[in-house]
């Protein structure tokens, strides 16, 4: 069995261990390097990337997984995920793990709008539309060389790939539809 290790400090890994486990994989939760040397493959969910990739910083995640990727392990990001995994983070220095060349810009959309949902167009992922649940979302701004759009909304790539690894500014797990899972782990 595939062992997916999911990011735990903060934020809903519990929800993407129950899309893993749905699809025949096994969640382990991941908050040490010791924890990382078990896993196939990789999740960071959403939350707070300064948080999260403070936390993993001090527990030397940040270099572990870098090194991991560099290997060919795949990665998922997940909004506060795809920002630790965004080359360039506009207007922050906060710890990254880097590795997607994308630029982007957390907390994009406007207060009124912090938190919507929508539908999606995902030919790549799947044949149905996907349905998007965005919260305090980041904004990709740019797509630079070898990463690939899978998804946009209002002209903003939501769903962006490169090699093995994977960012999704949305929360695809929050919806009954693991397609978007369901990719990752044939990555
Ligand atoms: N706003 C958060 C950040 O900038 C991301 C939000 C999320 O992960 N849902 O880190």
């Amino acid at each position: 069995m595939e062992r997916i290790g999911i990011v735990a400090f903060q934020g809903d890994f519990a929800r993407h261990a129950e899309v893993v486990s749905n699809l025949g994989a096994l969640p382990i939760e991941v908050r040490t390097r010791g924890d990382l040397s078990l896993v196939d493959r990789l999740i960071i969910p959403g939350g707070e990337s300064t948080t999260i990739g403070m936390l993993m910083e001090r527990e030397g995640l940040i270099s572990a997984v870098r090194n991991r990727v560099e290997s060919g392990m795949p990665v998922f990001g997940t909004c506060a995920g795809m920002i630790l995994l965004a080359d360039e983070i506009l207007e922050s220095e906060q710890p990254r793990i880097g590795g997607l060349a994308i630029a982007i810009r957390r907390n994009a959309y406007g207060r009124q709008i912090e938190s919507f949902e929508t539908v999606l167009s995902a030919p790549a992922i799947s044949p149905h539309p996907l349905e998007a649940v965005f919260i305090r979302a980041p904004a990709v701004e740019a797509v630079n060389g070898q990463a690939q759009t899978l998804a946009e909304f209002e002209g903003h790539a939501v769903l962006v790939r490169q090699g093995p690894i994977l960012g999704a500014s949305f929360h695809p797990e929050l919806t009954d539809d693991p397609a978007v899972h369901r990719y990752f782990l044939a990555l």
